[in-house]
């Protein structure tokens, strides 16, 4: 089922009543599945532009099925989502990315230690290097809207010691579409509590510049299609403008910018000069295994 290219799990079926039928015994074997700890998470590093440093990982799901192998989140997400399995799937995913954020932040002190580096207590270029990573974990709208969501968040940070400014929920632009005070308030206290909210998929849910504004949003994750543009060379100038203004606006507004899918070098320069804040795609890494980052602390390519 995995092809040898890496992380695609996607099963080729063509045959659509055959897809049904495996939606169907993937849906009823879905609560199971979280109870023999048949999924787990990759992580994808979030790559600063600025230095080449790793900020952070955004924890992606897999499941390990018995019987159809390693499958893909789009596989199964949708199917936790329409049952609502996705509440605790998704409690169970913060929780693990966030005990893995602490055991790297620890994993990392302690090789600063063993250099012998004096634990600064400024805020200069290289403290900015003693900050914990950030760990990224996406969310469905089922979860957004589940009133369990902020004491759950504040329950799994408390119980791993982790600051709230380390953990940074991605949520996508289409699901805060048209909600309204009440539907972002959830939000709006976590943001407060100083957890980072992402937008995700950035430009294809069509919100408005008014919508933008109101939303407890601290980082806009520009989808993967705008950035396609920028693998060409010359890069397509319309891409090039549309991600020149989307990066002007955001600051504007005090938002960072991290792009997804960047694959190549050219596309990485590119977006490094037109601004981007952080950056994540297979030029830097493909999502791996946490041990992935043993060493992957330091300065990427
Ligand atoms: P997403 O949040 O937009 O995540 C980024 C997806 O792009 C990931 O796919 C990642 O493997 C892939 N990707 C990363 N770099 C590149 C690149 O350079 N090129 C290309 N072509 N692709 C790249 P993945 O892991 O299959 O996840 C798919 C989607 O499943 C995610 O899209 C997210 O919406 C959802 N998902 C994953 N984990 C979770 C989770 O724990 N909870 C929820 N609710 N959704 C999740
Ligand atoms: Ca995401
Ligand atoms: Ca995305
Ligand atoms: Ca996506």
């Amino acid at each position: 089922a995995k092809d040898a290219g890496g992380n695609r799990y996607e099963l080729a079926d063509p045959d659509s009543d055959a897809r049904a039928i495996d939606r169907h015994s993937l849906t009823n074997r879905l609560p199971a599945a979280l109870e023999r700890d048949e999924f787990f998470l990759e992580y994808q590093p979030l790559i600063r532009m600025s230095d080449g440093h790793v900020d952070g990982a955004e924890a992606l799901v897999r499941w390990k099925h018995p019987v159809h192998g390693l499958l893909g989140p789009d596989r199964f997400i949708p199917l936790a989502e329409h049952t609502g399995l996705i509440v605790p799937l998704g409690r169970w995913v913060m929780e693990q990315a966030v005990r893995q954020a602490c055991a790297w932040h620890e994993e990392r002190n302690n090789a600063g230690k063993k250099k012998g580096r004096a634990k600064g207590k400024g805020k200069d270029a290289s403290e900015g290097d003693r900050r914990p990573l950030r760990v990224n974990v996406n969310l469905s709208p089922r979860q957004l809207h589940h009133p369990d969501l902020v004491p759950d968040t504040v329950a799994v940070l408390e119980a791993a010691g982790m600051a709230p400014s380390s953990l940074c929920l991605e949520v996508t632009e289409s699901a805060l579409i048209g909600a309204d005070e009440d539907e972002l308030k959830p939000l709006r206290q976590l943001a407060e509590l100083g957890v980072e909210i992402a937008l995700d998929d950035f430009g294809t849910g069509y919100s408005n510049l008014a919508n933008l504004r109101r939303l407890p949003a601290t980082t806009l994750k520009l989808d993967r299609s705008f950035t396609r543009g920028l693998q060409q060379h010359p890069a397509d100038p319309a891409d090039v403008t549309f991600v020149e203004g989307i990066v002007t606006l955001a600051h504007a507004l005090g938002l960072a910018v991290t792009v997804e899918g960047v694959e190549t070098e050219h596309q990485a320069s590119k977006l490094r000069d037109l601004g981007c804040d952080t950056a994540q795609g297979w030029y830097y890494a493909r999502p791996g295994p946490p041990s992935s980052f043993q060493q992957g602390f330091a300065v990427l390519p």
